[in-house]
């Protein structure tokens, strides 16, 4: 117990991919609840460390400004009248204009059991697999890469390896600022192993070069080239490894001859420093690249993806200790929505929406008297389908998308004109919530109970150490209750674990039909074993998989080989031309996270940056007049954001970046969503967020 009285409850962070675990003490002596917060030294994600966001926690957990009830048409509201209201509107949507004319948007930061009923619902009962997250926007190229890859969106490494590694790749990813305790693990170990290299594949020279041997500064999309470069020549060095290629992969040859037609100068780089990467990589067995959104927020992502898992699959380098590609989620749960299903083209336990015999067994499963059938509408293009009226009604659960979709005023404008549009938040002031008919209070981090997986597939339990905020519910509860107002059976849970048990027989029954994603042995978890669960990488399996798990003998496609594709360069869709001449780059800063909804209440967090910026080199800050801190005006063809000038040497010439946190109406304004084009990557619907042409102008 700590000294206000309150029991110390072991949880997990809510930001980060990384997933610490987090001891939060809460002292109720206070006049409003203050929470003490350290770092769990027994968690095997952070063994004890927290970044300055988990550090802060403490600070965000005010019920001041919280939604505390039902809100409709702006005016205060009961629960029941409110689910009624939300369930018949929905249902006589779906009578009227049938079940592709509604939607749920939600979020990589649900808990995987709110995750799983927003999921059965749509998918199984509504019949429409309209259901898409917030996760599209930072891994769905990942997860079409693994697809493609492995037959599944299985990430193959472990935090460990990237410790036990001799090189480390980090590639599209300022892990210093995005994932700090995984960049405080690899610099432990580096300091401990100096003579374990970093290389940094950026266009910015983030904090992350700190630790770099070596920054690769390369042109914005250009990364398929890069590594077809390494492909080439890890052919050419005989880094190959013939037997593992003989043994357990697909479409070698295609792949090297896509490869070996690369035209590195649209790299723009030093060629001895690409030498030098080449070099390093074909003699470095124990080789991890780890890879982020500047690799997945791309219209040619998924190809970026395939272009790493050629080189790992081609030196054999997976599935071994200190070796693999190792994709790092950007959310808390991304992992978790992922395996729940949470995506518009995915199943639940990593089934496929569009294979027959899936489908099925999850129907029977559920014993749903409905199922989707084809994908539903990947994020850009279900906020479309709001703003053209053929989705009348929208469930936007957990996330803001009018500041952090790309073309941000057009989801705006969709919403405005939308006929129903419900958000579940804590918060009623959010951009997005302001336009919501109807708003309902959920209860938060430190409120709310469930699991979470993290970016080694680590699922974790998240426990509630304070009481829920006014008349605040869980997604899930708030879920099953407006499916049961819809007149649905199988929602009748009453506790997260009731839901837990349930997805985890699930995953036995996709185990069976050669998935990987199995936690079936969980599946008759006793509620105080749930309570009790430790930290835990699936599988955990009671289903015999034939030992096809990675580096044990197999893949998950359907004759067990792994797949290398033949990628080839593909430059960002955007045109940098006369009018619009710079790249704009968008991405996070170290201490705010997303839209700023809980960051934006440390006062500590917000000194470390206190306004949203544009990064510019001095050359181009001096040809367009732009003094340090004055205002600058961005704009592309789809609106303008006033920014104040960051002149740095730390990115190339004709580039500049800017943050994603912030939004506002006087400037400086940083809604710079607003000024990214709607383009996505064909394969994995992702949006090309770091790479659009503007002009820069003194303001
Ligand atoms: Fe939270 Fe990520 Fe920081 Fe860990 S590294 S404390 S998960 S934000």
């Amino acid at each position: 117990k700590g000294a206000g009285g309150g029991a110390s409850t072991c949880t997990t962070c809510p930001y980060c991919g990384v997933g610490c675990g987090v001891i939060a003490t809460p002292d109720f002596t206070a006049p409003t609840p203050r929470v003490e917060i350290a770092g769990d030294t027994d968690h095997p994600a952070n063994f004890g460390r927290l970044c300055v966001k988990g550090m802060a926690l403490g600070e965000t957990v005010s019920t001041e400004g919280r939604l505390l009830h039902p809100q409709v048409y702006g005016q205060k509201a009961g629960w029941s009248q409110t689910l009624d209201l939300v369930a018949s509107r929905f249902a006589k949507t779906i009578e009227k204009h049938g079940p592709d004319s509604v939607a749920l948007y939600v979020s990589g930061q649900l808990l995987s059991e709110d995750y799983y009923v927003a999921n059965k619902l749509m998918k199984g009962f509504v019949g429409s697999a309209n259901i898409d997250t917030n996760s599209r926007l930072c891994m769905a190229s990942s997860v079409a890469g693994h697809k493609r890859a492995f037959g599944t969106d299985t990430v193959p490494g472990t935090y460990e390896d990237l410790e036990e590694a001799d090189l480390v790749v980090l590639t599209g990813s300022n892990l210093a600022w995005c994932h700090p305790v995984l960049y405080q693990r690899i610099a432990a170990a580096k300091a401990a192993r100096p003579t374990m290299r970093v290389v940094n594949i950026d266009p910015r020279r983030t904090a992350t070069c700190d630790l770099s041997d070596l920054h690769l500064p390369l042109a914005p999309g250009s990364d398929v080239a890069l590594f077809n470069g390494l492909l080439a020549a890890i052919a050419k060095s005989g880094a190959v490894d013939d037997s593992f290629v003989e043994t357990h992969v697909n479409g070698f040859d295609a792949a090297l001859a896509a490869a070996q037609a690369v035209d590195l100068s649209v790299c723009d780089l030093d060629a001895g420093d690409i030498a030098t990467f080449f070099d390093w990589f074909c003699s470095t067995e124990k080789t991890v690249t780890v890879y982020s959104q500047g690799v997945n927020q791309s219209s040619a992502g998924a190809d970026k993806v395939n272009a790493i898992l050629n080189c790992h699959l081609a030196t054999g380098r997976i599935g071994r200790a200190g070796m693999g590609p190792f994709s790092v989620t950007g959310q808390p749960n991304a992992m978790g929505g992922r395996e729940v299903g949470g995506l518009a083209n995915m199943l639940a336990c990593h089934l496929d929406l569009e294979n027959a015999n899936h489908r099925d067994a999850v129907q029977g499963f559920w014993n749903a008297p409905v199922m989707a059938d084809k994908a539903g509408l990947k994020a850009v293009d279900m906020f479309e389908a709001v703003g053209s009226g053929k989705i009348k009604a929208i469930w936007i659960i957990c996330t803001n998308p009018v500041v952090s979709m790309p073309d941000a005023d057009a989801v705006k404008a969709a919403l405005e004109g939308c006929d129903f549009v419900v958000v579940s938040d804590m918060y009623a002031t959010t951009d997005t919530a302001r336009l919501a008919h109807v708003v309902l209070p959920a209860t938060g981090w430190g409120e709310k109970d469930g699991t979470v997986t993290n970016s080694e597939r680590r699922i974790s339990r998240q426990r509630a150490f304070l009481p829920s905020a006014g008349e605040s519910r869980h997604d899930w509860d708030i879920l099953s209750d407006v499916a049961r107002r819809m007149g649905f059976s199988g929602f009748e849970y009453e506790r997260p674990v009731d839901i837990f048990r349930e997805y985890a027989a699930l995953s036995g029954l996709a185990a069976h039909l050669g998935r990987d994603f199995d936690i079936s042995g969980l599946k008759d978890i006793t509620d105080a074993e749930y309570e009790a669960l430790q930290p835990v990488q699936w599988p955990v399996s009671t289903v015999k998989t034939g030992g096809r798990f990675f580096g044990q003998g197999g893949f998950f496609t359907e004759d067990g080989r792994a797949r290398m594709l033949p990628v080839t360069h593909r430059p960002p869709q955007g045109k940098r031309a006369r009018k619009y001449p710079m790249w704009l780059n968008t991405g996070r800063v170290r201490d705010h996270w997303h839209t700023m909804t809980r960051t934006a209440l440390s006062a500590r967090l917000g000194g470390h940056l206190a306004e949203p910026f544009l990064e510019i080199h001095p050359v181009d800050a001096k040809a367009l007049g732009l003094k340090p801190a004055s205002l600058a005006d961005v704009t592309s063809p789809r609106g303008t954001a006033t920014l104040r000038v960051l002149v740095t040497d730390r990115l190339r010439q004709g580039e500049v970046f800017a943050p994603m946190h912030w939004t506002g109406e006087t400037a400086p304004t940083g809604r710079i969503d607003a000024l990214v084009a709607p383009i996505v990557d064909p394969v994995s619907g992702q949006p090309e967020s770091k790479a659009t042409p503007v002009r820069v102008s003194p303001h």
